[in-house]
């Protein structure tokens, strides 16, 4: 998996080893230059005063005309046998009357740009460079000096310093101890910088090879694979980042996962649900046609009526899962309005008054005194109380209670509906919101209840931005709750 020429660490290695490189070559070249203007500007520094020397000395060979060989009999005196400098008469023009240079030298310019010679003897700050004469276009340093000439004053001794052995940079720098060293030395540190370099880009990236083998494992279809890369810098956030990423895919696979089970559940309930109804619907409607002459007019009312039930058991499945649907779907928008809670809750207690007494069961309404109007769905909160105060009846046994208990709260309207009825087993409680949940199957079948009345009261509170809360004791009693939202709070 790993290639040296794909990774990053090689890559980076190698960006650094270009830069240095590029630093050490501009460095060295940068030092050879201030080293040859060093030399010059010592050079010329150290020869400020030759040629005016010179001129002094010469001044008695030039007075009618230039005596070549007793100037080069003065210059051999003072230079040496050794020489490295070139010698020019110049008149003030610059045109070159006489020339002292080596054998073999031949001039490729007949005059000199006075200007530099001008700020020389002016005491201008040096290097300064002047025309050599050896080259149609070099300069280099020099020494000069007014002499007069000929009878003529304002003429130049002009003198080349440096002569031949400083011609060549190169030259000079092929034998030059410093330079050899410093050129080892900076071979060697380039050297060592690019195996720095390379390790500690390998340990740098060390983290990033880390998490792209969590991410790879993790497209492998290890799903529980998480980065351990840790750190606040941009290598420790990418790993957070794909951590959290990798998560969501986890909780979204789950959730799929779970909507398909619940899918494959709601089908198969539905199918159940509605069977039952109707295999005993097309059971009586068959007995009372085979043997209609057999049976009596009570008889035939009785399986009538029966089928009449389940019709109806089988229409109010249906509508509660056409209902359910929409909500899922957000299909539901609820039409929000201010109304009074009291006037409402009085209307359900009367409804179901009947219903309570048939059963044994006590049903009241607890008055709080004064309530806040609320803001919401007046149709929706009387579906969730009807199927809440319904419920509470269905469940609790003859001489039980039910109590209604709205409230004011710092939240909203909070509303009650408490029974002293049998009661959820806690296994249980964590899943009556579930659609088709029924505690005892048999109980609720009984009951005629299909476990849907309190997902979708769930979903109604939902709808009002609440939560639809619960706590029960077997044997004791249940409690569901939920708050509404205050009409000032929400028109606000
Ligand atoms: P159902 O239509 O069967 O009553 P629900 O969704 O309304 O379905 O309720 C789900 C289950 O929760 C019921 O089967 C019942 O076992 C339990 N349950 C609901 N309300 C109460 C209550 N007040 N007391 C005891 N059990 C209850």
């Amino acid at each position: 998996m790993f290639s040296l020429s794909h990774s990053f660490s090689a890559r980076l290695s190698a960006l650094f080893l270009v830069l240095i490189l590029g630093l050490g070559v501009s460095l060295t070249v940068l030092t050879i230059q201030s080293m040859v203007m060093f030399n010059e500007e010592t050079e010329q520094k150290l020869n400020r005063t030759l040629a005016h020397q010179m001129a002094m000395e010469f001044a008695p060979f030039v007075q009618d005309s230039v005596d070549h060989e007793s100037i080069e009999e003065r210059i051999a005196y003072l230079t040496g046998i050794n020489r490295r400098i070139e010698i020019y008469l110049l008149g003030g023009d610059g045109m070159i009357k006489a020339s002292f240079i080596h054998e073999g030298q031949e001039l490729k310019r007949d005059r000199i740009d006075t200007a530099p010679l001008e700020d020389f003897v002016a005491g201008k700050e040096v290097p300064i460079a002047g025309d050599d004469p050896l080259s149609p276009d070099r300069r280099k340093p020099f020494s000069a000096s007014r002499i007069s000439m000929m009878g003529m004053d304002g003429c130049w001794l002009y003198v080349i310093l440096g002569g031949q052995e400083v011609e060549s940079t190169a030259g000079m720098l092929r034998n030059s101890y410093i330079f050899k060293t410093t050129l080892r030395g900076l071979l060697l540190i380039l050297l060592v910088a690019a195996i720095v370099g390379f390790v500690l880009f390998y340990w740098m990236t060390g983290r990033l090879r880390s998490l792209s083998h969590t991410i790879q494992e993790f497209r492998r279809g290890k799903t529980a694979a998480r980065s351990r890369v840790s750190g606040q810098d941009e290598i420790g956030v990418l790993g957070q980042n794909f951590n959290e990423m990798a998560d969501t895919i986890v909780a979204n696979m789950e959730d799929l996962r779970n909507t398909d089970r619940l899918r494959r559940e709601l089908i198969a309930n539905v199918s159940h649900d509605l069977r039952s109804p109707l295999s005993t619907i097309q059971g009586y409607l068959e007995t009372a046609l085979m043997k209609q002459d057999e049976l009596s007019r009570d008889q035939l009312r009785e399986y009538l009526d029966i089928g009449l039930k389940n019709t109806s058991s089988l229409n109010g499945l249906v509508s509660q899962l056409f209902e359910l649907s929409k909500l899922d779907a957000k299909q539901v928008e609820p039409e929000m309005e201010h109304f009074n809670l009291a006037e409402l809750l009085q209307d359900l207690v009367m409804q179901f008054g009947e219903r309570a007494r048939q059963a044994g069961v006590e049903l009241e309404l607890e008055h709080p005194g004064e309530l806040d109007a609320v803001y919401a769905d007046i149709g929706l909160v009387e579906r969730v109380l009807g199927n809440l105060i319904d419920n509470a009846i269905k469940y609790t046994p003859e001489g039980g209670k039910v109590f209604v208990k709205p409230a004011n709260t710092v939240e909203g309207v909070r509303i009650e509906v408490r029974d002293t009825g049998s009661g959820i087993p806690e296994e249980d409680l964590p899943h009556i919101f579930e659609r088709f949940y029924r505690v005892e199957k048999s109980r609720g079948r009984g009951r005629g209840g299909a476990g849907l009345g309190l997902s979708i009261c769930k979903k109604i509170v939902e709808l009002h931005g609440s939560a639809l809360s619960v706590e029960s004791r077997p044997s004791e009693g249940t409690a569901f709750g939920f708050t509404l939202p205050r009409a000032t709070m929400a028109s606000a």
